[in-house]
């Protein structure tokens, strides 16, 4: 019996020397066959080394490993049914990239690797110079470099193999790559149900049956829907959505989709100083273009220009155009609050009604068309291809924080190019391989700008530095990336010590975005906002709402006000004073009725009782209540400071906007704004992301630490900043 473990395959394309390689190894001893009912030649031989025996089978030759062809079927089921221990992947290294691509897939069923570099001869008199090194530490491979023909380093790519067979026992984790948004969102749900159901797991990885489905692969349909009908519906249901999306999205398939991000990944392996002098003949056009545009686009020094000149001009026509259709809806909602006031008389409705739900939701709301603008900005970038690069340009300034290349897209989904959201973020470290590094993003990324924030930095930014809108908002977010950068750099030398892994990033050929890609995924990012603005805040600010208007004051309480008012009145009709004074008077007694009735609640006593540890930051207790709700999610900021003034607003008719209220409190200098910015961007994770770190780390630890950490972490830069300033 031969033990699996000295049972290696030698894959690759065709003509890339396997057939010589197989030879040099077994000599004589070879066995000819077929595969029993086919025509494919089964070829298996043994080889001698160091005074083992090793079993060679030599595949046929396939350029991709889908069900197009017979050999390629063949080559699959020998990979996942016969167990080889480890897989010699013989490539071309004249056409490195070509060849790699059967690499990945190969890497895509959890197989052990060695990869054999054949026909260096040719490669080096082609003037192709390949760094072998650098190779194998982005891909984590054994590189062998080989001239098959005169048998150099064959001894050498079957002992790597037999001892990777002996290390892996035949599998390893599968490589994961991203295939963009909407592809990995499919996986991410197929994979589970593939897993749960054992799926003919025993054999394949979920995650790459899943990617069959999508795929349209017959061969693995045709059997996974014999062992299991209902679900092999269900899973091509998902598949068959995904497509459709695709069509209307991007005019693809999730065939070329894949097909696409798995040339990206190799693209991006090459670029990372691997191959020299390789000329691009080989290429189609689609690539050949993109190639000369990310000559520039990632280009050293020009790369980073015109990075921060897309952001920056993002920032520009989001803020400066969006401020525009913002204050209809801000208006709108005014004129709303005021039309339903009139219409339900006094009392705690009335109160709910316009403070509470419209007050609170109508903050969140007004700026929908703002973000609307800033996701088609995105929908943009990614939908081109342009946010791979992004990635790809970042990722020198990651690892000299101690992160990893493939942080940037968790950083940037979490709000890391404004208007993201860390729930998502977090959930997408799950494409970084490197414990660690994972969790060192896990951590960060709640620093970054997330969409909840915005409507605060807003709000503060227009009504203290209105003439400098979109630079503030621009540093703002630089300042979320510093904090990141240097909390995860910290992290990486304290808490979670450990050495980089090498990255690779998915580069794939550009895209021209389609009109109604862009606009389906800036409406589906729309829509999640609006969703949670008429869900999880509506709730949250009824509940403020009642916190901030219960207990009511007892009527001894009342009655002094009462006296106020009727000792104002009595002197009024004795004609002591004037109507306006009267008018006066009165606004005034009302507003210190109104303000009392807020410390009074529950909210209030709670926000008055912090004011002794905020005062050094420069929080009023208004601030202080609306933070608190800020750690239930974070437009909550907005609302309850919305509610808070709404509440102690007497001129409720009158057109007052939360803008306009706070700029008439004396309260607020520039000096507590700021403050208070700093604060909110920093602080505590909001209710949803702490779940998610706790889901996605498995502890209760990282919970804590986001929650506390980040709570003095904030606590203490915004006294800084507002002992500096003040
Ligand atoms: P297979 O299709 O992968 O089995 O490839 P073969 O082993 O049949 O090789 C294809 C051709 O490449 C043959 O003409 C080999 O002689 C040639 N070849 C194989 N290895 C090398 C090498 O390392 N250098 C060069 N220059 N030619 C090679
Ligand atoms: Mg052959």
């Amino acid at each position: 019996m031969q033990n699996a473990s000295s049972r290696i395959a030698i894959a690759g394309n065709p003509n890339s020397g396997k057939t010589t390689a197989f030879n040099r190894y077994t000599g004589a001893r070879q066995h000819v066959g077929n595969y029993p009912g086919i025509t494919v030649e089964k070829k298996e031989g043994t080889a001698h080394l160091d005074g083992i025996e090793v079993t060679l089978v030599d595949l046929p030759g396939t350029y991709s490993l889908t069900a197009y062809s017979l050999e390629e079927v063949v080559a699959r089921r020998v990979l996942s049914e016969e167990h080889p221990g480890a897989v010699i992947d013989v490539v071309n290294s004249g056409v490195l990239e070509r060849n790699l691509y059967l690499s990945v897939q190969l890497l895509e069923m959890g197989m052990p690797l060695v990869l054999a570099l054949n026909m260096m001869d040719e490669a080096r008199s082609q003037g192709i110079n390949i760094n072998v090194e650098r190779l194998s530490e982005l891909t984590g491979l054994k590189c062998v470099p080989m001239v098959a023909r005169k048998g150099e380093g064959l001894d050498d790519a079957l002992r790597a193999a037999v001892e990777l067979a002996k290390d892996t026992g035949g599998r390893v984790a599968p490589l994961e790559i991203s295939y963009g948004t909407d592809v990995d969102l499919a996986l991410k749900e197929m994979t589970p149900i593939i897993e749960e159901a054992k799926l003919m797991t025993d054999n394949y990885p979920a995650r790459w049956l899943a990617m069959k489905y999508l795929e349209r692969d017959e061969e693995i349909i045709r059997r996974a829907k014999k062992i299991n009908p209902a679900l092999s519906d269900k899973l091509k249901a998902r598949a068959d959505s995904l497509a459709a999306h695709l069509k209307t999205t991007i005019k693809s398939y999730p065939e070329a989709v894949i097909a696409d991000y798995r040339y990206g990944w190799i693209n991006s392996i090459l670029k990372n100083g691997v191959v020299k002098g390789a000329d691009d003949v080989a290429h189609d056009d689609r690539v050949a273009f993109s190639d000369r545009v990310d000559s520039v686009v990632t280009h050293k020094i020009i790369g980073p220009l015109i990075l921060f000149t897309i952001l920056y001009l993002m920032y520009y026509v989001t803020i400066e155009v969006g401020a525009i259709p913002n204050e209809w809806v801000a208006n709108f909602f005014d004129w709303l609050g005021g039309v339903v006031g009139d219409s339900l008389g006094d009392g705690p409705l009335k109160s709910l009604i316009t403070d509470g739900v419209i007050a609170g939701v109508g903050g969140v709301l007004g700026f929908v068309p703002l973000i609307m603008i800033m996701f088609l900005f995105i929908a943009v970038l990614e939908d081109s291809g342009y946010m791979a690069r992004v990635a790809y340009i970042m990722d020198r300034v990651f690892r000299f924080f101690g992160l990893h290349g493939a942080s940037i897209m968790p950083f940037i989904i979490s709000g890391g190019i404004a208007g993201g959201c860390a729930v998502p973020g977090v959930m997408a470290t799950r494409t970084l391989r490197s414990p660690k590094e994972r969790l060192a993003t896990i951590l960060t990324v709640p620093f970054m700008t997330c969409g909840a924030k915005i409507p605060v930095f807003l709000l503060f930014v227009s009504i203290f530095f209105d003439a400098h809108r979109p630079l503030v908002m621009f540093g703002i977010t630089l300042c979320g990336w510093a904090a990141a950068l240097l909390v995860a750099r910290a992290l990486r030398s304290t808490l979670i010590k450990g050495a980089p892994t090498p990255f690779v990033m998915e580069l794939p050929p550009y895209r021209y975005p389609t009109f109604s890609g862009v606009v389906i995924h800036t409406w589906e990012r729309t829509w999640q906002y609006i969703k949670k603005a008429g869900t999880v805040i509506l709730a949250i600010s009824i509940l403020i709402w009642a916190a901030m208007t219960f207990p009511s004051p007892t009527a001894d309480e009342e009655k002094v006000f009462d006296d106020q008012r009727a000792a104002v009145a009595s002197s009024h009709e004795a004609g002591a004073i004037t109507d306006e004074a009267y008018d006066e008077q009165i606004s005034a007694i009302d507003n210190q009725d109104m303000q009392q009735h807020l410390i009074h609640s529950v909210a209030g006593r709670l926000g008055t009782s912090l004011e002794t540890i905020t005062s050094p930051a420069g929080f009023n207790w208004q601030t202080n209540i609306a933070l608190i709700g800020g750690v239930a999610a974070k437009e909550v900021v907005i609302s309850t400071l919305g509610t808070a003034y709404s509440l102690g607003n007497v001129d409720a008719d009158e057109d007052t906007t939360l803008a306009d209220s706070i700029r008439n409190d004396p309260h607020w200098t520039i000096a507590n704004a700021v403050s208070l910015m700093v604060f909110t961007l920093l602080y505590s994770p909001c209710f949803v992301t702490l779940m998610v770190i706790k889901q996605e780390t498995a502890r209760w630890r990282w919970l804590f630490f986001s929650l506390f950490f980040n709570l003095a972490f904030a606590m203490i830069m915004a006294i800084i900043v507002f002992q500096i300033l003040a």
